[in-house]
């Protein structure tokens, strides 16, 4: 093993400061890493041609002694997130030929805190889909086994970490886009808490869930890579900074309380059960924690919940990419036609599905029906982790991360209900804008896919995570899939 292979971010740095590898080396491995392997993967939809020049300027910072936190650390970038003067198509031919005007608050940030970035990477079109498989431009394939899908929407990302083609990187999460990926990928992925991270320059989806997040190797190089981003700013009207004493607190006395979440094991595969009954077991006995089993009523509705309001908030996100405002054009005869035509070359199924869902379920005849019941049942799950939360003290709740390990390519992709479900144990803390995490727990079988385990915390919880996951990942060394 070369002393590039499988570099944290902490590594990296400790090696470009100590001299012993330059930035501009390190950009070249990687870029040698994507030329053997992404012509089978297709991870990278692009890779960045100044990716050497951006190396060229942190060697000169490094080389006058300066240092920031991720200072010559090479990234890839989910290609719905902007960065000035690169292309950005957000998985989709609509926008084949967009070009970002402007940096991602959080693109900005990375810059600033010394970031390199390589490339962007592929996902499922406008981040609808569980697998990838929806991006205008191919699947992208698991690493750890090519007939795989790697998860999505940010299924690009975590196999071109787990390819280990970059130190780390940045993905979206609306439903579970980070933490499903990284749990089939074996690498770890965080959802930050509504409103923790900025979501101008995300290309929207639903926008009362998206957040970006990071895709990393371990939890501290999430930890480092959420320090950078978070925080308010007034581009984002919704966003927030920290404000949890309480959390702090928590973490400082060391005894979590953490609650099991009842799931129905039926729809889970065995080994998945196996490996929740096996963390649990690690919690009480190796990290002495307390463990209690919790309930929360109204989570089995999440999925449906969750595929009212999603494709509602998607319809309305949708309509700029009318060829005129955002788009590519396509002239019709008349007014009408030129948007048909422009959406109809534009748009894959899925994204077609969900406008006609969204605008089904926001529609005169049917908005109490579907969305305004909807947006109780979003009550009534937020209500449903408050208690949790509260009355009975739990401090995080565990869960698999997803029902199943990474499925073949194709087995889903034309059963959009299965494709859904897929987001069961993931849905839950976005419907309530909470933080949460997958981590690696094992293997499904010797050397078989991956197994992630889920925490989700309390709003701006997301310290309390770091902790929690990094004692698990430490004392269960057996979650590393490399
Ligand atoms: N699988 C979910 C969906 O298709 C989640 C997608 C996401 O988080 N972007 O909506």
């Amino acid at each position: 093993m070369s002393k590039l292979s499988n570099l944290t971010i902490v590594k990296a740095k400790e090696l470009l400061l100590n001299k012993e590898i330059s930035a501009g080396e390190l950009v070249s491995h990687y870029l040698k890493v994507i030329k053997d392997r992404n012509k089978d993967i297709n991870a990278y939809l692009e890779v960045y041609d100044d990716a050497a020049s951006q190396a060229e300027k942190a060697d000169e910072i490094i080389a006058k002694g300066g240092d920031k936190p991720l200072l010559g650390i090479p990234l890839a970038v989910k290609d719905n997130i902007l960065i000035e003067g690169k292309t950005c198509s957000a998985g989709s031919k609509m926008l084949q030929n967009y070009k970002a005007v402007y940096d991602a608050t959080a693109v900005g940030k990375l810059k600033e805190a010394g970031a390199i970035f390589l490339g962007r990477t592929n996902m499922d079109e406008f981040a609808m889909g569980a697998s990838t498989e929806t991006s205008a431009f191919g699947p992208t394939k698991n690493p750890l086994d090519p007939s795989r899908v790697p998860g999505g929407s940010s299924g690009g990302i975590a196999a071109a970490v787990a390819m280990d083609s970059c130190v780390a990187a940045l993905g979206s999460d609306t439903g579970g886009s980070i933490r499903q990926p990284a749990a089939f990928c074996g690498i770890t992925g965080l959802n930050p808490t509504y409103g923790a991270v900025s979501r101008n320059g995300l290309i929207a989806m639903a926008s009362s869930f998206d957040q970006i997040g990071p895709m990393t190797k371990n939890v501290e190089d999430a930890e480092i890579i959420f320090d950078v981003i978070k925080g308010r700013d007034e581009m984002d009207s919704t966003t927030a900074d920290e404000r949890h004493s309480k959390v702090k607190e928590r973490v400082e006395k060391g005894r979590i309380r953490v609650g099991i979440l009842k799931y129905d094991k039926n729809g889970v595969d065995k080994e998945i059960n196996e490996a929740m009954e096996r963390a649990a077991k690690i919690f009480a006995n190796d990290l002495g924690w307390e463990v209690a089993e919790i309930e929360l009523p109204n989570i089995k509705y999440s999925v449906s919940c969750y595929y009212i309001l999603v494709p509602a908030e998607v319809s309305s996100n949708m309509a700029r990419f009318d060829g005129i405002r955002y788009g590519q054009f396509k002239e019709g005869k008349t007014l009408t036609e030129d948007y048909m035509k422009t959406r109809e070359i534009g748009f894959g199924m899925e994204v077609r599905r969900r406008i006609m869902l969204g605008t089904y379920v926001l529609s005169a005849g049917y908005y109490d029906a579907y969305y305004a019941k909807a947006q109780k049942v979003r009550g009534l799950i937020k209500q449903d982790f408050e208690k949790a939360f509260t009355k009975s003290g739990i401090d995080l709740i565990a869960s698999p991360t997803s029902p199943s390990v990474a499925f073949k390519i194709g087995e889903r992709i034309n059963d959009p209900l299965k494709m859904y479900l897929e987001d069961i144990f993931t849905a839950p803390a976005k419907i309530a804008g909470l933080p949460a995490m997958s981590i690696p727990s094992g293997l499904k079988g010797e050397g078989g896919m991956p197994i992630g385990l889920h925490f989700t915390a309390p709003a701006f919880g997301e310290k309390l995570l770091f902790e929690a996951a990094k004692k698990y990942e430490h004392t269960f060394p057996g979650s590393k899939i490399s």
